[in-house]
């Protein structure tokens, strides 16, 4: 079982457990984008029973009609082995998404793959159009090219600031350039599209920039953020009539992902050390 600290971030070991969060969030009008927590597998075996556990997590889905979704990451479904196992993978898993009308979404991992989880995503949604997002970072320079090649693709975009540590050569790594940039890739999503934009970020301030470029432009857009972060705001923007989704990780391989949230922020890190403490 998931200790009563890391249950804050985690949905549960188990589908069922994500089922039941995904429920108890409904009921505030937040919808769920489920991700199974594993990546980087070397070898096949690992990958393709991901693959196929989102599949039975597609079919609860579409069973109980809950306001969810999902989201994989390439290393989990292949890429370490292969990209034509990332690909084919990838394909099972939104052929039987779109069978059941469930969305999936992809996470964007290290710059080097970029490339090729670009070229899948395009042709997944070329084939299943809008039942495919794909997540993008403002921090790489190359992001506001990609975003042209991107912005007639029918799938939706998720744009988030960006969580690698990449080489200055290709990234900006002063954090007032990388909000600036995402300020502008936001802007372009909203101004080159009516639907499709996802802003994935716990920032007020670049969500209230959003919230005014869709009064100005009347595009449909979602807000989504992570469990356990800023859940307050979550429920209350939901609350405002907009459409709020909440990337909730679960699965036996919680640890490692607790622990980067532990470290990445002074908050996350006072709450563990509070509910160890007992207060
Ligand atoms: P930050 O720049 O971290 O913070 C800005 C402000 O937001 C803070 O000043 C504060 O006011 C508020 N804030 C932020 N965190 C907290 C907190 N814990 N508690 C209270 N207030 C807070 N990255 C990838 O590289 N690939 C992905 O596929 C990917 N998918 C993501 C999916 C979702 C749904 C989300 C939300 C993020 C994802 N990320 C991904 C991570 C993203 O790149 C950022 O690293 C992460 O969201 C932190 O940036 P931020 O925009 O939330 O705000």
């Amino acid at each position: 079982m998931i200790p009563p600290i890391a249950d804050r971030f985690v949905a549960g070991e188990s589908i069922a457990a994500a089922l039941d969060h995904t429920r108890e969030l409904n009921e505030s009008d937040v919808k769920v984008i489920l991700n199974l927590l594993g990546e980087h597998y070397d070898n096949r075996q690992e990958a393709d029973a991901d693959a196929e556990t989102y599949r039975q997590l597609i079919d609860e889905i579409a069973a109980t009609e809950l306001a969810g979704a999902v989201s994989v990451k390439p290393s989990q479904i292949g890429l370490d082995i292969g990209d034509e196992v990332f690909a084919e993978n990838y394909e099972r898993i939104v052929a039987h998404a779109a069978e059941k009308d469930v969305f999936v979404w992809c996470d964007m991992e290290d710059a080097e793959t970029t490339d090729i989880t670009l070229d899948v995503f395009e042709s997944m949604a070329e084939t299943y159009p809008w039942q495919v997002g794909q997540c993008i970072q403002s921090n790489l320079k190359r992001t506001a090219d990609d975003l042209e090649r991107l912005v007639d693709v029918p799938g939706t975009i998720r744009v988030v600031k960006g969580a690698y540590d990449e080489d200055r050569s290709i990234a900006f790594k002063n954090k007032s350039q990388v909000n600036e940039q995402y300020r502008e890739d936001i802007s372009f999503l909203f101004e080159h599209r009516d639907r499709g934009i996802a802003i994935g970020s716990h920032d007020p301030e670049m969500i209230d920039h959003a919230r005014s470029l869709a009064d100005e432009h009347g595009a449909d857009y979602e807000i989504q953020m992570l469990m356990g972060v800023r859940e307050d705001a979550q429920r209350s923007l939901a609350s405002e009539g907009v459409e709020v989704w909440q990337y909730a990780p679960y699965g036996e391989k919680w640890f490692s992902y607790f622990y980067r949230r532990v470290r990445e922020r002074k908050e996350n890190a006072l709450f563990a050390v509070r509910a160890v403490l007992g207060r």
